[in-house]
């Protein structure tokens, strides 16, 4: 016997260093993806996990043939593309179905463009639209269905083209909790017929449950710029419990990695932290008071995904304050466990004027947006600036929508320390007396004395 033989896995695609920047307007340029190398093979379900913002989209785009790399290679079965991906289909987040049309029209759409004949057309699509338990409902248009029914007709859509690799964006972000539930279920049973006709599916999703339940691996993509921080095998059988042990454990895997620093930060790191290298984690003071309470209450240790199901949240909503609590450093992560520090447990036990100087102290040092704020806040005449100077250096590295946020989140900080006001309708922001007294303790060398 040929005990030496190793099955072969045919690659689908090879997406090889890819690439991808954006022009900014204002001339600059976004890095959003930085050297991928990804290989989509035949049999298995991977799954593209990061956090919002770390190019998933982008990166299915650019696998999809949508949107070309600025340098790399993608191949289909070996051939470069010149376009849009030949051996795939795309299901969207938003369903991106088109109002005017029927279901049957809209799940026809795909298969007009490719040019097949008319009778072929309807009942192929009538084929997709009772496989994916929408009978009945062809001549429906999308105002009249559900969330979950619009998004079935997506999967109708996709899966009439029987694409080799079935390219999902979120596809059940957008859903309820029991539907999308549903709808997955319904995908892992398709997925396990003998004669469904797709040998790929790559789903991108934020959420570490999802990406643990459907996936056979999963890329774990790290930020600013995306990259591959990590690639976990889930080698549990089907159907999966979210309730076994290891279920439980490769989720706390994926977590730690998605927290976890990776090395590009760790070389960015060394350059001094600044409001483009480091943006704010999106959190509030109040969230993330309330986090710090509840690890406090958990004796200041609490695991992160029990956490999370604890607070009937989506493991990964915690991301965002948990990121900001270590970024102040209230709570510290190892694996999936949060420990509340020492500076933590006395910011939560301090009163409340006292709390808001901790803070202040702590926003200063840690969160480099809000410490540029009140160095530019003092160094100005009379210690105001309109919001939009701010906003102009924050357009070199962030979009416009990402720059009102950071502007927000940095805001929310500094006037809960009292380190600075902001006047929504002038536009304004004033630092306080607290601000200069603090910062010329804290900003050694940079305070005139
Ligand atoms: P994710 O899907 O992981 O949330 P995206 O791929 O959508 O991330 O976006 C990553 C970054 O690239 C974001 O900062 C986003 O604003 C930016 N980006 C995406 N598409 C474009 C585009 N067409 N032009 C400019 N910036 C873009
Ligand atoms: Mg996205």
């Amino acid at each position: 016997m040929a005990a030496t033989t190793v099955p072969i896995r045919t690659a689908l695609i090879e997406a090889e260093h890819v690439s991808k920047s954006f022009p900014s307007a204002d001339g600059s340029t976004l890095h959003v993806l930085d050297d991928v190398s990804v290989t989509l093979h035949e049999g298995e379900v991977v799954a593209l996990l990061g956090k919002s913002g770390s190019g998933k989209s982008t990166l299915l785009r650019t696998i999809a043939g949508l949107i070309a790399p600025t340098s790399g290679d993608i191949r289909y079965r070996g051939t470069p593309l010149n376009g849009a991906n030949p051996g795939t289909a795309m299901v969207f987040q938003s369903f991106a179905l088109m109002p005017w049309l029927s279901v049957q029209d809209n799940v026809e759409l795909g298969l007009r463009a490719a040019g097949v004949p008319e009778k072929e057309r309807r009942q192929r699509a009538l084929d997709a639209i009772d496989q994916i338990g929408l009978d009945g409902f062809e001549s429906a248009y999308p105002r009249e269905l559900s969330g979950g029914m619009r998004q079935r007709v997506g999967f109708a859509r996709a899966l009439v083209l029987q694409p080799d690799v079935l390219l999902m964006d979120e596809p059940f972000s957008a859903l309820d909790v029991l539907t999308s539930e549903n709808l997955r279920g319904e995908l892992i049973s398709l997925w396990a017929q003998p004669d469904f006709p797709t040998k790929c599916i790559c789903i991108v999703t934020h959420n570490i449950e999802e990406a643990v339940l459907l996936a056979d691996r999963v890329l774990v993509l790290g930020s600013n710029p995306g990259h591959i921080k990590a690639e976990v095998p889930i080698l549990l059988p089907r159907p999966r419990d979210r309730r076994s042990p290891t279920f439980e454990a490769a989720v706390d895997r994926l977590y730690a990695i998605l927290t976890g620093r990776d090395e590009k930060s760790a070389a960015e790191r060394a350059a001094t932290p600044g409001p483009l290298t480091h943006p704010l984690p999106d959190a509030s003071v109040g969230g993330l008071a309330g986090l710090v309470e509840i690890v406090y209450a958990h004796d200041g240790q609490s695991d992160l995904p029990d956490l999370a199901d604890e607070l009937s949240f989506e493991v990964d909503d915690l991301l965002p304050l948990v990121d900001a609590a270590r970024m102040l450093g209230l709570l510290e992560v190892e694996g999936a466990q949060a420990f509340l520090t020492e500076v933590g447990r006395a910011w939560y036990t301090a009163d409340i004027q006292r709390s808001k100087e901790m803070f202040a102290g702590l926003a200063v040092e840690h969160a480099p947006l809000v410490k540029t704020i009140v160095k530019a806040l003092e160094n100005s005449n009379d210690g105001a600036l309109r919001d939009d100077f701010f906003r102009d250096l924050l357009r070199r590295g962030y979009n416009a929508e990402d720059t009102e946020k950071q502007l927000d989140i940095a805001i929310d900080w500094g006037r809960y320390g009292e380190l600075f006001d902001y006047d929504a309708n002038t536009g304004e922001l004033v630092l306080s007396e607290v601000a200069a007294a603090l910062t010329s303790t804290l900003m050694d060398g940079d305070a005139e004395g």
